[in-house]
C-alpha cells in the first residue's frame, strides 16, 4: 500500500466527526471513498498528545507511533490478509502459524483477533490517552466475532473508542449499527479529485478518464494508474485475453486484474467510438469487438468492482474473468 497523501475531503470529514462526541463510529459507503483512512485519522486525533480541531498534529510520540504501527493504546482489527497488506504486524501467535505453514493468513477478522481485542479495551491505557479500536472492513466479522464486539460496545470499558469502517454496509449485524453513529462517505468533487490525481504522478491528460472510470472514487482511480504502469506488454495482455489464456494471469492479484480489465475495456470501447485509447496502441486490437459486448462486460466489470474485495476463491474468480474478457472481445455485431 502506498502512503498517499491525506486528500483534502477526508481531512474535511475528520474535522466534522471530531467536533460530535462519538465514542464509536461506523464510517460506510461504497469503495474508494477512503473509509480506513479516514477511520485512522479519526483514531490518530483521539490518541494525539496535541490534537487540534482539525485532527492529530502528526510529529507528538503518539502520533509517531502510530505511523510506524507499534501503537500500545491502539487495536487494529482487521483480516490477516489487510494486515500484511498494510504492513500492520500480527499477533505473535498467528504470525507463527503462519510462518510454520500451518494455515493461510485469514481473509476474515478471526475469533482469536476479537478476543485479543475484547481483552485490550479492558486493559489500562498505556500513554494514559484512552484507547482505539479500529475494525477494518467491518463486514469481515463472522457472527461470532460481531456478537463479541457487540457486548463490547454495548458496555463499553470507560476509555476506549471505536471506530468501524465498512464498504458493505448491509452486511452488518443491525445491532451493530445501532450501537454506531454512522457516518456516510462524503463523494469528492471532480476537481477536487482530479487535483489529487495529479499531485500523486497523474499527467493531468489521464486524471479526468481515469476518474470517470473509477466511478468518482479517487482512490480507485490512483489503483488504475499505478497498476496501468505494472503492466509493461499491453499487446500480449489483450491478445492473452482475447484468447482466453488464464495461466498469463496466474498470480495477479484481483484488483489488478480488475483494474486491467476496465483499462482494456475502456480503451476497447474508446476505439469504437472513434475516441483516443489512452493505454492501449491502437494496433493491439484485432478485429472490432461488437458495442453491446463491450458495455455488457464494462457494467460486469463495475459489479465486481463493488464486491470483490474479500473472493473467497481468487482463482475460480480469475478463470472467471478472463471468460468474460475472452467473450466480450470476440463479441462481434
Ligand atoms: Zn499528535
Amino acid at each position: 500500500m502506498t502512503d498517499r497523501q491525506l486528500a483534502p475531503w477526508i481531512a474535511a470529514q475528520t474535522a466534522q466527526l471530531l467536533q460530535q462526541r462519538g465514542h464509536a463510529w461506523l464510517l460506510y459507503g461504497p469503495s474508494g471513498l477512503g473509509q480506513f483512512r479516514l477511520a485512522m485519522e479519526v483514531a490518530a486525533a483521539w490518541l494525539c498528545e496535541s490534537v487540534g480541531t482539525n485532527g492529530a498534529c502528526g510529529i507528538c510520540p503518539s502520533c509517531h507511533s502510530l505511523r510506524v504501527h507499534t501503537h500500545a493504546d491502539l487495536c487494529v482489527l482487521m483480516p490477516e490478509t489487510t494486515m500484511l497488506q498494510h504492513g500492520w504486524p500480527l499477533s505473535e501467535k498467528a504470525q507463527t502459524e503462519i510462518d510454520d505453514k500451518k494455515r493461510k493468513p485469514s481473509r476474515e477478522i478471526r475469533v482469536d483477533a476479537m478476543r485479543d481485542a475484547v481483552e485490550f479495551s479492558q486493559r489500562t491505557s498505556a500513554r494514559g490517552r484512552g484507547k482505539a479500536v479500529l475494525v477494518f472492513p467491518a463486514e469481515q466479522m463472522n457472527a461470532i466475532t460481531a456478537n463479541a464486539l457487540l457486548k463490547t460496545l454495548e458496555e463499553p470499558p470507560g476509555d476506549v473508542k471505536f471506530v468501524l469502517a465498512t464498504e458493505s454496509v448491509h452486511q452488518l449485524l443491525p445491532t451493530i449499527r445501532s450501537r454506531c453513529l454512522g457516518h456516510a462517505m462524503l463523494w469528492p468533487s471532480t476537481a477536487a479529485g482530479q487535483h489529487w490525481l495529479q499531485a500523486h504522478g497523474v499527467p493531468a491528460t489521464q486524471s479526468a478518464m481515469l476518474l470517470r472510470t473509477a466511478g468518482g472514487r479517487p482512490d480507485d482511480a490512483l489503483d488504475y494508474f499505478v497498476s496501468g504502469r505494472e503492466v509493461s506488454a499491453w499487446s500480449n495482455v489483450v491478445q492473452a485475453l482475447a484468447r482466453g489464456e488464464v495461466a498469463f494471469f496466474k498470480e495477479w492479484p484481483v484488483s489488478q486484474m480488475v483494474n486491467t480489465l476496465q483499462m482494456v475495456c475502456h480503451d476497447a470501447m474508446a476505439q469504437l467510438a472513434g475516441a483516443q485509447p489512452r493505454f492501449i496502441a491502437g494496433d493491439d486490437w484485432r478485429g472490432r469487438p461488437s458495442w453491446t459486448g463491450l458495455s455488457g462486460w464494462s457494467q460486469a466489470l463495475m459489479t465486481t468492482r463493488r464486491t470483490m474485495d474479500h473472493p473467497y476463491n481468487a482463482g475460480l474468480m480469475l478463470e472467471s474473468l478472463v471468460a468474460q474478457a475472452k467473450t466480450a472481445l470476440n463479441s462481434r455485431d
